[in-house]
């Protein structure tokens, strides 16, 4: 069983490229945690420092709180599921997974057996003598995590190991890795670039964002308490729509009042008191209600997604666009609506820094 630290992981490459930039991070024993971030933030580089395969420029790694970053990759009790598999293509599939055990000591028909074990779990028991090019992309993923599991070190570092799947099957390989994990309770770093695979498999997330941890929470802190716009804007779907503008309090109530060419402005609840320049809005779609009756600003519903249980209303206001979401009444596209926000749940940025600020 193992805890994993990073303290301070910075990493220049020798070109320059600044990947890493101080990440302290800790990974509970038998967690699993997603690392999320765009394309380009480092995770990869993260994941091969922790793995051996990459010095870090500066910054420690301990497992179990015992320094670890002289040991090389073998001696680190971890296994690696990478994108592309990394499977050997001239080698059957019952060959590419017995490399997971090739430093074991276990005889040849425990290594067999152990093997037929582990891919009837996944099912591809039957497709041991097959070559890599001879199966789909789901079965070449379960080939690489078969080849992790007949070893079944104590830490699994997975990168983006669903994301050449195609949308149904990446859902169900989610259940089947989230399956996988409550069975073997291993301590696990599952990258992906995507938020709702983050959301789904994450005990917590560790939020990346140009080589520095944004935030790291559970999924609802992440979605409710965000700390910053980058991190709002990475959760939900469709994303949070944001508004560029300034309280005004000359008359009451208070008026957010929105940048731009035209005269968009919301009177605010009672307890906002003081005007207030450089902010910006994010609202969830969820947190619109829509009003049909004698609206004071009309917004004009430009298209509408059915999504059977709710519809994501794409809304226009002069200049201002912003979806909203529904599963009350179904207006219809072309048409004007009202639109209130709900000021409790709604989220305010300095328009600078933008972190978050609690009004
Ligand atoms: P991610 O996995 O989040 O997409 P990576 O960790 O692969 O990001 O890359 C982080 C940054 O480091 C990127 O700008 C990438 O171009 C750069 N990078 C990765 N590997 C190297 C390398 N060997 N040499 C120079 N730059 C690299
Ligand atoms: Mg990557």
């Amino acid at each position: 069983m193992t805890q994993i630290r990073m303290e301070s992981i910075s990493k220049t490459f020798p070109d320059g490229t600044e990947a890493l930039d101080s990440v302290c991070l800790e990974v509970h024993d038998g967690e699993l945690m997603a690392l999320v971030g765009p394309s380009g933030c480092g995770k990869t580089t993260l994941l091969r420092i922790l793995a051996g395969l990459e010095h870090p420029s500066e910054g420690k790694i301990l497992f179990n709180q015992m320094d670890i970053s002289s040991l090389s990759s073998h001696e680190r009790d971890l296994g690696l599921v990478f994108q592309n598999y990394a499977l050997f293509p001239h080698l059957t599939v019952e060959r590419n997974i017995a490399i997971g055990l090739q430093k074991s000591f276990l005889s040849k028909s425990e290594k067999k057996e152990k093997i037929a074990g582990v891919t009837t779990d996944l099912d591809i028991y039957n497709l041991l003598q097959r070559k890599p090019s001879e199966l789909s992309g789901g079965q070449r993923q379960r080939v690489a995590l078969a080849r992790l599991l007949v070893r079944n070190p104590s830490i699994h570092l997975l990168d983006e190991p669903l994301s050449n799947l195609d949308a149904n099957l990446r859902s169900q390989m989610r259940e089947e890795l989230a399956k996988l994990h409550r069975e073997h309770k291993r301590t696990t770093i599952f990258v992906t670039h995507d938020q709702v695979e983050a959301m789904t498999l994450g005990e917590r997330i560790c939020v990346l964002n140009k080589g520095k941890i944004e935030q790291l929470g559970v999924p609802k802190t992440l979605y409710e308490d965000p700390k910053n716009l980058f991190v709002a804007c990475f959760f939900g779907s469709p994303p949070l729509s944001i508004f560029h503008g300034s309280i005004e309090f000359s008359t009451s109530p208070a008026r957010y009042k929105f940048i731009g060419s035209g005269n968009l402005e919301f009177e605010l609840p009672d307890r906002f008191k003081e005007s207030r320049q450089n902010l910006t809005l994010g609202v969830r779609p969820e947190h619109f209600k829509l009003t049909f009756d004698s609206p004071k600003q009309d917004f004009l519903i430009q298209r509408i997604e059915y999504l059977g249980d709710y519809q994501v209303l794409h809304l226009q206001f002069e200049e201002h666009e912003l979806t909203a979401k529904t599963n009350g009444t179904t207006p219809a596209s072309g048409q004007n609506i009202g639109l209130e926000i709900d000021w409790g749940k709604v989220f305010w940025f300095d328009a600078t820094s933008q972190s978050r600020i609690q009004l």
